[in-house]
């Protein structure tokens, strides 16, 4: 595939073509790692701020590899915004680049929002990165942006500031909305098993037990160990359903599907954005789906 070239190579083209950059600093240019960062940085930029994403819509933010169109658009960029704790492995190569000359902000480190730690698999034992699933999460992660951004361009604070505490607004009210759509799913139905294991503070937010079919990452997916494993649970532990993510290649959770005989739902968006004509095609809008694809697959129309 196009993307999957290599970084030498990309350095190589980017040595080639590449003339040092020359452009009037009226603009502060600020990258995002994937378009759930991309979109809370919007909701604080106005226009004084460009903004653009690394990792498009619809591509798996852990497995991403930069292109040299990246490159070449890191190469003009003054912030960078990623997740950090390894949700984005490939972070590196940015570091390796920017020469001190960008400013990476691991934007779920710095945040006032305890971590859970991860349950299970090869990351066991360390910080879950998908702490924006919980909107109290993504809360944590503009206060992160806009005093970066009020750092960067002193003389628009006020208006960073001001545009944060709407948005922390709006997360509350986008939480409350949601644990109302939920709020009819039967206790014995929340179960929320997904391919990756990256529901853990969903879960927590909103009163499910989160199970995944590998760890997290991406990066080990559906051994015949961890398939066995979760086809005997659910022969004694039978949810409505079973999901799959939009990121990740259904075919182990159809196989469990077809084994339990119980249905598959979904997709749900966690690692990504839909396009903008998708149905997730923002933050709010990824949640208010994921709920309702929750709600109709684990009986939330009936009463407990
Ligand atoms: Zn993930």
């Amino acid at each position: 595939m196009l993307k999957r070239v290599t970084w030498m190579c990309t350095l190589l083209f980017v040595a080639l073509i590449s003339t040092a950059p020359s452009y009037a600093n009226t603009t502060l240019r600020v990258m995002a790692s994937f378009s759930v960062i991309e979109d809370l940085v919007n909701r604080i930029a106005g226009d004084a701020v460009s903004v653009n994403v690394i990792v498009p819509r619809g591509e798996d933010v852990h497995l991403w590899e930069l292109t040299p169109p990246n490159v070449l658009a890191l190469e003009e960029t003054h912030i960078v915004f990623y997740n950090g704790l390894g949700l984005e492995p490939w972070i590196r190569h940015v570091e390796a680049m920017s020469d001190d000359q960008i400013t990476l902000i691991e934007v779920a480190q710095k945040a006032d929002y305890a971590p859970l730690m991860v349950s299970t698999g090869q990351y066991k034992g360390e910080p879950d990165p998908h702490m924006w699933m919980d909107p109290a999460g993504a809360a944590a992660y503009i206060d992160v942006i806009a005093e970066t951004l009020a750092e960067h361009m002193p003389d628009q604070a006020e208006a960073f500031y001001a545009r944060a505490e709407e948005a922390r607004r709006a997360l509350s009210d986008l939480s409350q909305a949601v644990k109302e759509r939920l709020e009819g799913i039967p206790k014995t139905n929340r179960t929320l098993l997904t391919s990756e294991a990256s529901f853990g503070y969903f879960a927590d937010a909103f009163d499910f037990e989160a199970l995944g079919l590998w760890g997290l990452n991406n990066e080990t997916q559906g051994s015949a160990k961890a398939m066995a494993k979760m086809s005997e649970h659910l022969g004694k532990n039978r949810p409505p359903a079973l999901f799959y993510e939009s990121t990740t290649p259904s075919i182990h959770m159809d196989a469990l599907s077809r084994e339990t005989s119980l249905p598959l739902a979904g997709p749900l968006y966690v690692d990504t954005l839909s396009g903008a004509d998708g149905p997730a095609a923002t933050y709010s809008a990824m949640l208010h789906h994921n709920a309702e694809i929750l709600h109709s697959a684990l009986g939330g129309a009936t009463a407990e």
